[in-house]
């Protein structure tokens, strides 16, 4: 794989960095971790472009920054789009991904079919923030950019928990680690910590989670006026899905929230045997092997009929149930 100077090409002195739509651990520090690592190593005009994001993960150096750019004209001779699978779900500074000079990717995703000039795609990649911790020269990390990369890694990985993690992603770790990071406190605040509400949401979500086939699948539905009634919004609700797949029993896990009439955000998780990126793809989403996501429309109950029947077929085709 190409190091981020071979990104850097010449006549680059205008970088924006651009992630996904309500942007999680990862993208929030595979984003920040760039651009922490090009403020202290190049002498390059950089903006970063984000999202709201949970207020527990900016305690990352030059969040401040993050949109500090308001001239909706300026053009970049790159832009750098980060843990983005697919270039529709481009957040906050999409606008610039359109009129840039050169446009990269870097990205973990299975789904992502490179939609840059330059992608640098790992799907084997436990996390971006793994990607980049490979295209960086590791003794130009600061300890800033360390802590970052290491939020990205736990984020995306349920804390070293999940099957993506390779003996590489802890030698990555612990190079971080020793980079003298306060690795704990950031993995308590960032990963475990959750305000009263988010506490609450997720147990009314647990408490109304509903079992199909055999109890091989299990899903929950938050409405529009739940999410009001907790005073929650979408990136609240991080972490409610992979709380169902801890189920007993569970193959497939299905959280969906009500984004607008009829109108659902759908997460899918698996343990084993079924590929729910396939499922998410069918429906115009994407994602890992064992982590996707998408839109559907229409009633409750034919969004969990359709996800189900997809689910039940890859099931039978491995002899399951
Ligand atoms: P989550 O369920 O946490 O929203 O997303 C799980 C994974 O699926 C993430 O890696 C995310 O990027 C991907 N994903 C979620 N929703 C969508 C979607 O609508 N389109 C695509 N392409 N990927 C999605
Ligand atoms: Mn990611």
């Amino acid at each position: 794989m190409k190091k981020i100077d071979e990104i850097l090409t010449e006549n680059i002195n205008s970088i924006a960095i651009v992630g996904h739509v309500r942007p999680d651990g990862d993208c929030v520090g595979s984003c920040m971790g760039l651009y922490n690592y090009l403020k202290d190593n190049y002498t390059l005009d950089v903006d970063v472009y984000l999202d709201d994001f949970a207020h527990s993960l900016s305690f990352m150096r030059y969040s401040d920054e993050i949109n500090k750019n308001t001239d909706p004209s300026k053009q970049y001779d790159l832009v750098i789009a980060v843990d983005c699978s697919d270039r529709n779900r481009l957040g906050k500074g999409n606008e610039f991904f359109e009129t840039a000079k050169k446009t990269a990717c870097i990205d973990h995703h299975i789904s992502n079919a490179g939609y840059s000039e330059v992608n640098h795609i790992r799907p084997n990649a436990c996390a971006s923030g793994e990607v980049l911790y490979e295209l960086f020269d590791a003794d130009k990390i600061s300890k800033e950019t360390a802590e970052c990369l290491y939020t990205a890694i736990i984020h995306d990985s349920g804390v070293f928990q999940y099957s993506s993690v390779t003996q590489r992603t802890m030698e990555i770790a612990g190079t971080l680690m020793g980079k003298g990071i306060d690795f704990s406190n950031i993995v308590a605040k960032t990963f475990y910590e959750k305000s009263y509400h988010r506490n609450q949401i997720l147990g009314r979500a647990l408490l109304e989670s509903i079992r199909l086939m055999n109890g091989k699948c299990i899903f929950s539905v938050i409405s529009a006026s739940n999410m009001e009634f907790y005073r929650v919004k979408p990136k609240d609700l991080d972490g409610i899905v992979e709380n169902l797949r801890n189920t007993e029993g569970v193959e497939v896990a299905i959280f969906l929230y009500e984004t607008g009439a009829q109108e659902y955000k759908v997460s899918l998780r698996s343990k084993d045997i079924v590929d729910v990126s396939k499922v998410a793809a069918y429906y115009g989403g994407g994602g890992h092997v064992k982590a996707a996501g998408c839109t559907m429309h229409g009633s409750v109950y034919d969004v969990i009929n359709n996800l189900t029947s997809h689910i039940e077929q890859q099931m039978l085709a491995v002899g399951e149930e």
